[in-house]
Formats: structure tokens, sequence, C-alpha cells
């Protein structure tokens, strides 16, 4: 007698190509195939090529139900190993992106195709193009949010500052005659924050500004989806999240992913990682020589970009500080040209910094030897020092990174903010207290609990770990 055996359901999962998008879907996608979903992983062709490049993927089928994709994102081809023109994609992508999505949903549900049925598309929230193939082809759509739920805040109130009239400024003196220093205490679930402290893409006269209106148009079309999932956890921004429960489909937060997947990931899928950058793995090695929590680590992300001036002002404020640090600078950091260090701050520096291009963040946030971490506040960066217990020193960049430094620096007690027009004294300043004194030390018993509180959300019977299951049965399968 034939028997039937039932199909497994196949979530295609796309991320906006950007490392710190990249990273967190991938790790979704890995707890879902840990769940017997059949995976489809889809890239830009640009960075499935780095990621090949960079080792982080060996092969595009070489695991069973798990294969990576790629469709074009409307740039000219380049095989440059370095971050893409943020506005460029966005403005690319809404117009380049559907017809290729939808070509390959369509051939991947093609009686010919040997992968099962397209059960759920598992989106990013700012691939907001993406639901409408999803409504054509009649398939549900998940919306992954990557930032945190604050920053996220903050790009669904983007029509208010419309409506406001506060979006666009009137004159670019707002941008430094203290204007941005206006409270906003309209946001519900949010409080103490500025109009500096919102997502950035509002800082412009321009009406018509590409960022603004790619995140504007996202968030207004959030409502379209089915569920929203979001890697924070509970505990960390309550009242955002109760706040945002009416504005939006059911938010599962399922976050931090890094210590959720430890939970759940199953061995043949560590294979695979999402580093467009090759990692220089010696750092662990250097750091294990450290004492305890003696080493500042500094890490700007993948976007961020600085002037030659500015590298320097971080390079003395490190050596005047004294301590030892870990700093990396990726090729790309400085603006039109390679960073330049001068002759005397490396050698000065030589015994007690070490300096590289890439490396494992998350293994270095979680080793002994870091004391504190200067970084530019990208969310993944910020749960990762969460994660390790690890107080920071903030340098927002852009986007959202302004609200985290925020929600780090006034709710959760674990960061100060450097100033962003940087001076060596004030990070060597600001440097000494985060290693040496009592704020420091208030900062690092913060940032412990916080880590405490982490792993009981990811664990068995946390808020985490449930709404990973609550996820999978009731908006995905
Ligand atoms: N990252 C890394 N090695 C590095 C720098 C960054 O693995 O040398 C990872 C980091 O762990 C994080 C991601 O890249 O997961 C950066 O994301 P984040 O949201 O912090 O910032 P973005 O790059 O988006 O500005």
């Amino acid at each position: 007698m034939a028997s039937t055996v039932p199909e497994r359901p196949h979530a295609v999962l796309i991320p906006i190509p950007a490392q710190g998008h990249v990273t967190p879907m991938l790790k979704l996608a890995k707890l879902l195939h840990s769940r017997g979903f059949y995976i489809t992983f889809v890239n830009t062709h640009f960075n499935q090529n780095r990621l090949l490049r960079s080792g982080a993927i060996s092969s595009l089928d070489s695991l069973p139900e798990f294969r990576f994709e790629s469709i074009p994102d409307g740039l000219p081809p380049s095989d440059e190993d370095a971050t893409q023109d943020v506005p460029s994609l966005c403005d690319s992508i809404p117009k380049y992106c559907i017809a290729p999505f939808r070509d390959l949903i369509t051939e991947l549900n093609d009686p010919s195709s040997p992968t099962p049925t397209v059960s759920c598309i598992v989106s990013d929230g700012v691939m907001s193009f993406t639901l409408d193939v999803a409504k054509e082809l009649r398939i549900p759509e998940v919306l992954f949010w990557t930032p945190s739920a604050c920053g996220v805040m903050g790009y669904l109130h983007y029509q208010h500052l419309i409506e406001r009239g506060i979006f666009p400024l009137k004159d670019a003196s707002d941008l430094t005659n203290g204007y941005l220093e206006t409270p906003i205490d309209w946001i519900s679930g949010m409080k103490n924050v500025r109009l500096r402290d919102l997502p950035t893409f509002l800082r412009t006269v321009d009406s018509k500004d590409i960022m603004f209106h790619f995140c504007n148009r996202a968030a207004q079309r959030s409502s379209m989806a089915s569920a929203i999932i979001l890697n924070t956890f509970d505990e960390l921004e309550r009242p955002v999240l109760d706040a945002m429960a009416s504005m939006l489909p059911p938010i599962y937060t399922i976050g931090p992913l890094s210590l959720l997947s430890r939970q759940i990931t199953t061995s043949p899928l560590t294979s695979i990682s999402s580093n467009l950058w090759k990692e220089d793995p010696a750092c662990l090695e250097w750091l294990q020589g450290r004492e305890p929590g003696s080493v500042v680590y500094v890490n700007y992300g993948s976007i961020t970009v600085m002037t030659n001036e500015q590298l320097i002002e971080f390079a003395w404020g490190l050596a005047n500080s004294k301590h030892d640090f870990f700093w990396v600078i990726r090729p790309d950091l400085v603006k039109g040209d390679s960073a330049v260090l001068p002759q005397e701050f490396l050698s000065e520096t030589k015994e007690r910094g070490l300096l590289a291009s890439w490396c494992p963040q998350e293994a270095v946030l979680s080793h002994p030897s870091i004391g504190g971490f200067l970084t530019h506040s990208g969310w993944n960066s910020t749960l990762e020092s969460i994660c390790g217990g690890v107080p920071t020193i903030s340098w927002p960049f852009f986007a959202e990174q302004q609200t985290n430094c925020r929600y780090a620096c006034t709710e959760w007690g674990i960061g100060m903010e450097i100033d962003s027009n940087v001076k060596r004294e004030e990070v060597e300043r600001l440097v000494r207290e985060l290693m040496e004194g009592e704020k420091g030390k208030e900062m690092r018993r913060r940032a412990v609990e916080w880590k405490e509180s982490a792993i009981r959300a990811t664990q068995p019977g946390g808020s985490s770990f449930q709404n990973f299951d609550r996820l999978v049965k009731d908006a995905l399968l």
C-alpha cells in the first residue's frame, strides 16, 4: 500500500544584504532548520560571492535541506570586499529585487522543482517589497525586524514626524543649534528620549530623502505581515514592546539569537557562518595571554566610516589610557582612503595593543579578558556585548544606533556616550572610567545582570525560548 510522507515545511528567508541583517537572519534559518524546516536562504549575488570568498559558506547546497540562492541587487557588479553604499542599495532594492524574487519563488514552487512547496516567507522588515510577492503568490509572510525594539519603534513613528512637521528639518542649522535636543515625550513606551535619539534618517532638509522614506515605508507596511519577529528579550525592552503590541501583528521576541541558537541548533549547520570578511582567529590566542577584564575591545561594525583624523584621535586616546586594547580596523573603515596610523602610536603600543581587520566578535566579547567595548552600538554588537556581560563606550554612527546608545546609557546602565566630534582626551578619560572607575564597575555589574537575564530568557521555559516555539507552531507551520 502506498504511503504518503508529509512534505517538510519550506521557509524562504531573505535579509537585506548587510552584515548586521544577514547574521541574525542566518541564525534564525539554522534554528528553523533544526525544527524540521527545509530552508532556502536568499542573498544578493554580491553578498553570496563575498560569503563564498570569506569562507563563511563553502558551497551553496552542501547541507541536506539547507540551500543558498541569490538574486541581483540592481547595483553595478563589483568584486570588492567592501560595504556597499547604503542609500544606493535602499534605492535600488525595491525597484530591482521584486521580479527576481518572484521568479525564484515561482521556480521553487514549480511542480518539476525537487524542493518542497514554499510554505512561508521570512523577510527582513526592511525588504518590504517581499510582502507584495507573498500576497500575489498567497504565501504567508512573517517579518523579521533585526534592530532593537526601541529602534523599530522609532521607525514606526517616522510617519508621525511628517504629520507633526518635524520631518524634513526646516533648516540645516537645526542639526547644530540644539534643536535635536528637543524632548520627544509623545511616543508611548519610550521615555527620556530626544529627537537626536530617534533613528538618524530624519536629520535632513531633503523631503525626498531615500533612507527616511525607505524605512518609513517598510515600517508602515509591517501591518501586512502575519507576524513580527524581534531579536530582543522581553525583560530588556518591556515598555516599548508593550506599546508596540497594539501597533503591529503578533510580535515574537526570540533574542538574543546568539544565545537561543546555542540552545537549539544542531551540529551539521555549524560549518556555515555569515561573515562577509575573513576572520582573523589569532586574536583569541592573544587574548588568552591577558589578565581577566583587562582588554578594551574596539570595533565599529560593518558600515561605520570615519575620517583619518577621527581614527587618529581614537588611537591616541587608547594609547594615552595605558590600557591593553584589541582594535579591529576594517579595510574600508576610513572614508575614501585606507587607514593610516602614526608610526609613533604603533611603536608605543606594540606590547599592549593588537590590530586586526575583522574578528570572530561573539567569541571575542565572551572572552574573559575583555573588560570593555568601544562600539558604534549596532544592535547585534549591543546584544553580543550584553551576552558577554561587557559594558560599553558608544560612538553611534547612524540609523537606530543612536537609539541603542541612549537606551544603553540611560535605561540599561551599561554604556557611556562619546561625543561625535571625537577628541583623544575624551577617549582617554572614558576608557579609564570604563576600565578603572566607579562608574565602569557599576556598568559592569549591570551588564552581568543583563547577561543573566538574557540567559534566562533563552533557556527552556524562558520567554524567548517559549516565543520561538510559539512562532514555529502558530505563525510558520
Ligand atoms: N562582526 C564580526 N567581526 C567584526 C565586526 C563585526 O563578527 O570584526 C559582526 C558582529 O559580531 C555583529 C555584526 O558583525 O554580529 C555587526 O552588526 P551590528 O548590528 O553590530 O552593526 P552593523 O555592522 O550593522 O553596523
